[in-house]
């Protein structure tokens, strides 16, 4: 059975946690984003509670198996400790004979930070010796860095094939898995997921593994037209895949074996230019001027899809509907997040997921208006396509 990281007693235990503290900095180095550091702060927060210690392991940039100034976690030390609001104790190399000594050493509830695991060229190449050596610093492993679990690392999965028992999946961990399965796998129907961005090559696979899932899909943003023009409209200069366009009608068909329900724009907003000052013009989908360029759906597609939402008990989205970066093609996506935001208001779970989702669910302020938020873009839609992430697969495998 899979061990509980909340069952489990960490008094006097030196738990060695994997987290995601890959975080965006200013020129003066100020972290701007902290979501990932306070996403950790539960886990952390337990270990310590129970009297155990914790040593922090994390990648920082793309250091590239080179040891930089540039990507040195030290000066991000008095930061972290404000946002975690615990002292912190700096290792700056984690390989040294002494390390696990210098560990015991301080009392129980101690906070410890390992330099930049990036450093080590053994850590992105997966290197057996490398995650040897830094399993004699903890006596349990606990991986809470779901950003990283596609990623068959030494500190994200060889690590944890060292620890046969005390191995452990930390709080968010625990949440984003559980999230997934929520909507894939006990969730409430009518589903709906709703998949949009720019092209239809980047979420082929999600959408093929999900279709047995789900009861409406609707398609929007850049990989509409792709579908529009299979299903014979004139798109004008919106963005196409022309060579995906078979695979559109493969997809087309797979909705219809599973009994899905495909919902595509029946309108958009169009203009000449990609360009946010450009005149716009509402268009039917199916007959966009040869000059124009669909850039976000319009309002019968926002009314219809609304619908579609409220209609729904389970929520999957993924890609915006529309350009959001430009103002004026950011209406489509807003009335998405605003109907999903009321189905969850009426009891509706809705997972949002995959970068540029995420950022928009940020900046437009729905982050705690939907259910939950995914930290790990990458992660979160190689598991959305089927594919078994390499961290969870090391903790989940008896050894
Ligand atoms: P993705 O990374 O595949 O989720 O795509 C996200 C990008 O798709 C965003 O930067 C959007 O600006 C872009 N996008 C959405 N709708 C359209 C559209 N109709 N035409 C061109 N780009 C679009």
């Amino acid at each position: 059975m899979q061990n509980s990281f909340s069952d489990f007693d960490f008094s006097g235990k030196i738990a060695l946690m994997r987290v995601d503290f890959n975080v965006p900095l200013d020129e003066k180095k100020n972290i701007t984003d902290a979501t990932r550091i306070q996403a950790a702060k539960d886990s952390i927060n337990t270990v310590l509670q129970s009297g155990g210690k914790v040593v922090l392991l994390t990648h920082f940039g793309r250091p590239k198996g080179k040891k930089s100034e540039e990507f040195s976690l030290q000066s991000l030390v008095p930061q972290l400790e404000e946002i975690l609001g615990h002292s912190i104790n700096f290792l700056e190399d984690p390989t040294s004979v002494n390390a696990r000594k210098w560990i015991e050493d301080f009392p129980e509830k101690s906070l410890i930070l390992c330099e930049n695991i990036r450093f080590y060229p053994g850590e992105e190449s997966g290197d057996d010796s490398f995650a040897t050596q830094l399993a004699k610093l903890g006596d349990v492993y606990i991986n809470d860095a779901f950003g990283t679990a596609h990623r068959r690392h030494a500190s994200t999965a060889v690590l944890a094939e060292k620890f046969s028992k005390t191995k452990f999946f930390g709080l968010l961990m625990e949440k984003e898995l559980h999230a997934i399965e929520k909507v894939l796998k006990e969730g409430k129907h009518p589903i709906t997921a709703v998949i949009g961005g720019a092209k239809v090559s980047s979420k082929i696979t999600v959408i093929e593994n999900i279709l047995p899932a789900i009861d409406h899909l609707i398609i929007g943003g850049g990989m509409a037209f792709t579908f529009i023009r299979a299903n014979g409209g004139m798109v004008g200069k919106s963005m196409v895949e022309e060579d995906k366009i078979e695979l559109a009608v493969d997809l087309m068909r797979k909705c219809e074996t599973y009994n899905v329900k495909l919902h595509l724009p029946v309108d958009v907003i169009a203009a000449s230019e990609f360009n946010n000052a450009s005149e716009t013009s509402e268009e039917d989908i199916m007959k966009i001027p040869f000059d124009k360029m669909g850039l976000d759906v319009g309002p019968k597609s926002r009314a219809l899809f609304h619908d579609v939402i409220l209609d729904s008990k389970t929520i999957l989205w993924n890609g915006p509907l529309g350009v959001f970066e430009m103002p004026t093609f950011a209406k489509g996506t807003v009335a998405l997040g605003d109907a999903i935001a009321e189905a969850t208001a009426l009891g509706a779970f809705s997972l949002v997921g995959g970068g540029d989702s995420v950022s928009f669910v940020k900046q437009f302020g729905y982050e705690d208006k939907v259910s939950y938020v995914s930290t790990g873009g990458g992660a979160m839609l190689e598991s959305l396509e089927g594919k078994e992430l390499p961290g969870v697969a090391a903790i989940t495998a008896k050894n």
